[in-house]
């Protein structure tokens, strides 16, 4: 392995790489000698904790399908007047609220398309409604997409848009819309979308109006080995200014009913590497996700040795990625279960990464409620809906 060795051992003593080293790890490195590096970059950043994997209890409530912006890559939106398209009342979103609050959700991700019809007063009467009748749940929402489109619909400027939606209840933004930020391929997939420097930029602004966020990243739409690593330094470079991503999570291209139609995709290695990258690329990024909704339970658990710290959630609600293919799904016991055999202590976190409840053995472990499991909804014509009890998931 030779000047590679040298850059994993650095990696292992805490060193920064650059991203020249870190596209050399990404195409030639061993794979299980990255993953080792990964797992004990991982081990050194949470010492006494590193025994444990968190999990997350939320529920993704996508408010509105109706989208300007036609992503190709995207199963979800209808344009505007389509007859498939639909937006929650404030009475349905808070219905929604109660019921995950009932199954134990600490979360909430209101997430939705560029409608033109929602301006900033829509999203504030929103957030104000959740965090009056459900002040226990931390609304991680939106994203930079949909920061710039209330700008551009309610004619405000980025830090307006923030500091207000802040102001009615938002607690942080979800990564949601980084996609990727490389502009070549970004453009290619997502053309009538923001460009990945303006997704930064509101993320840094964010960042210094002292709203947090997470960072995505949706791996498998054509770009290359270098415009993957380049997605990675940007982020960094945003956060050695602002400290403000509290998370990374990867995720890969979902090919069914969008306009790419699976042209390309990134398969579970090259997941498992870029995972391990970002896992010592990232030093100044506390927690990596690794994404079972796109890679399904075993690539889930191995994630978990290749720098991942957590799971993700249960899902109590997902539409979106559902609807272009993902069909991973798992109840609360599968989670702590699949945690506890890839060899680490289940916990559940809050947000902030808190540790709510540490399953030290089975005995520690929640009672089986049927209901807490991801109910996924499809909104693709034709799509098969899953048969789960007693939760009335999108109406349609
Ligand atoms: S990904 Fe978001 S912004 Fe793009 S088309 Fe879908 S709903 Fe609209």
């Amino acid at each position: 392995m030779g000047p590679l060795r040298a850059v994993l051992d650095r990696t292992a003593d805490g060193g920064r790489i650059s991203a020249s080293e870190a596209l050399e790890l990404y195409t030639d490195a061993p794979l299980h000698a990255l993953g080792r590096a990964a797992d004990a970059a991982r081990r050194r950043r949470f010492a006494d904790t590193a025994t444990i994997a968190t999990y997350l209890i939320d529920r993704n409530i996508n408010y509105t399908n109706v989208c300007v912006t036609a992503c190709k890559f995207c199963a979800f939106y209808r344009a505007p007047k389509h007859a498939e398209g639909w937006t929650h009342s404030l009475d349905e979103i808070l219905r929604r609220c109660g019921e995950a609050v009932e199954l134990g959700a600490t979360q909430i991700m209101l997430q939705g398309g560029h409608n033109p019809d929602l301006g900033i007063e829509w999203y504030e009467q929103t957030f104000s409604a959740v965090r009056a009748a459900y002040p226990s749940l931390a609304l991680h929402s939106l994203g930079g997409s949909e920061v710039v489109h209330i700008a551009r619909t309610s004619g405000l400027t980025f830090a307006e848009v923030i500091a207000r939606l802040h102001a009615a209840g938002l607690d942080s933004f979800a990564g949601a819309g980084a996609e990727i930020l490389t502009e070549r391929p970004r453009h290619a997939i997502a053309p009538l979308k923001e460009t990945g420097a303006v997704w930064l930029e509101v993320m840094e602004t964010a960042h210094g109006l002292g709203v947090q966020s997470t960072a995505t990243f949706m791996m498998g739409t054509g770009e290359t080995n270098a415009e993957r690593i380049e997605h990675l330094r940007l982020i960094r470079d945003v956060q050695d200014r602002t400290g403000g991503f509290r998370s990374f999570i990867p995720w890969t291209y979902q090919p069914e009913n969008n306009h790419l139609r699976g042209r390309t995709l990134a398969t579970p290695l090259e997941y498992l590497r870029l995972l391990a990258v970002a896992r010592l690329f990232f030093d100044n990024i506390a927690h990596l996700q690794v994404s079972q909704l796109t890679l399904g339970k075993e690539v889930g658990q191995l994630g978990l040795h290749y720098g991942a710290d957590d799971l993700g959630s249960v899902m109590l609600e997902e539409n979106v990625v559902s609807s272009a293919g993902a069909r991973h799904q798992w109840n609360l016991q599968e989670l702590i279960h699949l945690i506890r055999s890839a060899d680490r202590v289940p916990a559940q976190r809050d947000t902030l990464y808190n540790h709510l409840r540490v399953h030290w053995t089975p005995a520690d472990d929640p009672k089986l409620d049927p209901r807490v499991a991801s109910h996924f909804a499809s909104t693709a014509p034709g799509a098969q809906r899953p048969k789960l009890p007693d939760l009335p998931l999108v109406a349609s």
